[in-house]
């Protein structure tokens, strides 16, 4: 599991998709847990956003469950 002195740059890495699925699991749970870490995240994907002039998707149970989903296919194969 990422301390939050990790997620500074995990939260990056997860913003910019270059994290394998289990990685990304574990972010998403420090998230969960961690509301410093969750503001932090929502302040580098509004960040993010606005560089790429995409507009920031709001967390939402799909985006979730596609992670988890994802991981229990990849334990599979
Ligand atoms: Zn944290």
């Amino acid at each position: 599991m990422p301390t939050c002195r990790d997620m500074s740059e995990l939260v990056t890495d997860y913003l910019e998709r270059v994290v394998s699925i289990r990685e990304r699991v574990d972010i998403w749970w420090h998230l969960v847990r961690c509301e410093a870490c969750r503001r932090y995240y929502d302040q580098m994907r509004r960040t993010v956003g606005l560089l790429r002039r995409i507009p920031p998707n709001r967390p939402d149970t799909s985006t979730e469950n596609r992670v988890v989903a994802a991981a229990h296919r990849q334990r599979q194969d």
